[in-house]
């Protein structure tokens, strides 16, 4: 009877210590910090993520349009918890459909969660903020089981730059980030205060990366098809942070949470704009003014 009430509490300790066990290095203390080694798949997938996207290089793609459904409805009931790690958050009230573009099938969102800086990189530049939209093969009953399949998971990455321009969405994150920040609150949920449709952390989906992937936690399934949005959303650093101050240890701030890039093993990485973004140089010409006009607009609505 001892033997077995020593042995439960020998796993249960093992179990958690491994659950706690993996983590990001303090670069705020020290830049040279190496990142850690986090065991099984992620040191010997050959298709992690995240990875740094080069517009040279990528293969050009063409695909429907992507479909969102119910991601324009103010959630009342989205539940924020700080799991350590990040900030996340879950409970939609719909659910969430993603489908189009190059999926097969249809894809809900499971949770959002952020990491600061961006894990992906475009044309080796790193962005303050990057806001994850994860996503689950409605063929699968949940994540676990999703994990395991190559068409399991989606990931939407939309990557923030810095600004003065606070942005609205996460400036409502925000104002609820105080209830999660300190290691007593980890891992118990909050209801955040102000209601956010999942569209506002969206800017345009027109252009995107897309490729195979992985999670960028353990267990780093290699399930995940990235999307990484190349339009950008305005972020201020002090609104970025605001992040850093969450604790995943007592006394100890999650100054970064982004991993490391990992190598690209010669996957296809591919590049999808809207046909008429595509025209040859005038066209790009075209598309820029047009990025910039919906910039100009996305910013004065912002200040309205
Ligand atoms: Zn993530």
């Amino acid at each position: 009877m001892h033997f077995i009430a020593l042995a439960l509490i020998v796993c249960c300790s093992v179990s958690f210590s491994w659950a706690n066990e993996w983590g990001y290095p303090d670069l705020d203390s020290n830049q040279d910090e190496p990142f850690p080694k986090w065991g099984g798949l992620c040191d010997s997938g050959k298709k992690q993520s995240p990875i740094n996207l080069h517009v040279k290089g990528a293969l050009k793609g063409e695909f429907d349009s992507l479909r969102f459904e119910n991601y324009d409805e103010h959630q009342k009931n989205l539940r924020m918890v700080n799991n350590g790690h990040s900030i996340q958050l879950s409970g939609f009230d719909h659910e969430l459909t993603l489908s189009g573009g190059a999926l097969l099938q249809d894809f809900v969102v499971e949770q959002i969660h952020m990491h600061w800086w961006s894990e992906h990189t475009i044309n080796d530049i790193r962005y303050p903020l990057e806001v994850h939209i994860v996503h689950r093969n409605t063929i699968y009953p949940n994540m676990t089981m999703a994990a395991n399949f190559k068409d399991g998971i989606v990931v939407i990455g939309v990557l923030y730059h810095v600004s003065n321009t606070p942005n609205e969405a996460i400036g409502s994150i925000i104002k609820s980030l105080g209830a999660v920040k300190s290691y007593d609150s980890m891992n118990k949920p909050v209801l955040v205060a102000d209601s956010l449709a999942v569209d506002d952390l969206v800017p345009s989906v027109e252009s995107y990366f897309t490729y195979a992937g992985s999670l960028t936690t353990p267990t780093c399934a290699e399930a995940v098809t990235w999307i990484v949005l190349t339009e950008t959303f305005p972020v201020t650093l002090d609104q970025v942070n605001e992040f850093k101050e969450i604790e995943y240890d007592q006394g100890k701030q999650l100054h970064n949470n982004y991993r490391e890039l990992q190598s690209e093993n010669n996957r296809a990485v591919v590049l999808v704009e809207q046909p008429e973004q595509r025209s040859g140089a005038a066209g790009l010409t075209a598309s820029v003014s047009l990025g910039l006009m919906t910039l100009i607009l996305a910013g004065q609505k912002i200040m309205l």
